[in-house]
């Protein structure tokens, strides 16, 4: 499934092809994605792109009319392609630039959407609600403390949920959790400021390679055959059960929370 970097590295790889580019129109193959293509999109034509900005998983292309919002879902990806390439079984959408590019959404299992908003898009009900981006200063350790006050869920599951902080994907709450040295299995209402301070820290790095990592295949998935970037990084917990820890040697043990699984060393997380 995308995570957060993935989707902020294919925002990145998009952004330079669409904005001050116009849409001169949409041709929709499979409509029936999650939610259905709103005609609204179909029949967009010679619309410039003012911007393409990102919040939570959520891309959103700025037209002067109004937003589309994509998701990915489970199985999406973005590419910008020559147009003549034909349009494979799983693409569904194609967006044709006035650069005589096409920007083409493939999704096999089309959990993905492509809605239509007029209204401002941090309204709308699927982003309305959603907690603050992870790289901003929003996401601090007093408001992290705040957030966990009273908290009696385990930190781990608390850590992925989308009104605390969005994009903390299954791996980066066990990579981020390992970083600040906490157990996953502490409840969120038992953390310290100071320990809040060091997973906010953690969870920022973490993010922030996964980006970087993904920002350097940005012209490899630009390519026909190409994909986006997947997230490979020196992994120190996650999908490493039995293996030793790579700071202290003691074998890295595995528990279920929330039906994740979770990745920890015993002895460096208390
Ligand atoms: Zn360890």
């Amino acid at each position: 499934m995308p995570e957060l970097p993935e989707v902020e590295t294919t925002r990145r790889g998009i952004a330079p092809h669409l904005a001050g580019h116009k849409i001169l129109s949409v041709s929709v193959r499979q409509a029936q994605l999650r939610w259905p293509v709103p005609t609204a999109i179909r029949r967009l034509k010679n619309q410039p792109v003012v911007s393409v900005s990102r919040r939570a998983k959520y891309l959103l292309i700025a037209l002067p009319k109004g937003h589309i919002i994509i998701h990915l879902g489970m199985s999406g990806t973005i590419r910008v392609l020559p147009k003549k390439l034909p349009a494979a079984k799983h693409d569904h959408v194609d967006v044709l630039l006035s650069s005589g590019k096409v920007l083409r959404y493939t999704d096999p299992r089309r959990f993905g959407c492509w809605l239509w908003t007029t209204d401002n898009p941090i309204h709308h009900r699927l982003l309305a609600g959603l907690g603050p981006e992870p790289l901003t200063a929003g996401f601090s350790a007093a408001y992290l403390c705040r957030q966990s006050r009273g908290k009696r869920t385990p930190v781990k599951p608390w850590l992925m949920d989308n009104k605390v902080v969005v994009g903390v994907g299954n791996i980066y709450a066990s990579e981020s959790l390992f970083r600040a040295g906490i157990s996953p299995k502490r409840r969120a209402r038992s953390l310290t400021l100071d320990e809040c301070q060091k997973l906010t820290v953690s969870v920022k790095k973490v993010l922030r390679q996964s980006i970087n990592h993904g920002g350097t295949t940005i012209s490899d998935f630009l390519s026909a055959e190409g994909r986006p970037g997947h997230f490979v990084q020196k992994l120190q917990v996650y999908d490493r059960a039995g293996e030793p820890c790579r700071v202290c040697g003691a074998p890295v043990k595995k528990l279920t929370q929330a039906q994740r699984s979770t990745f920890y060393c015993p002895r460096c997380q208390h």
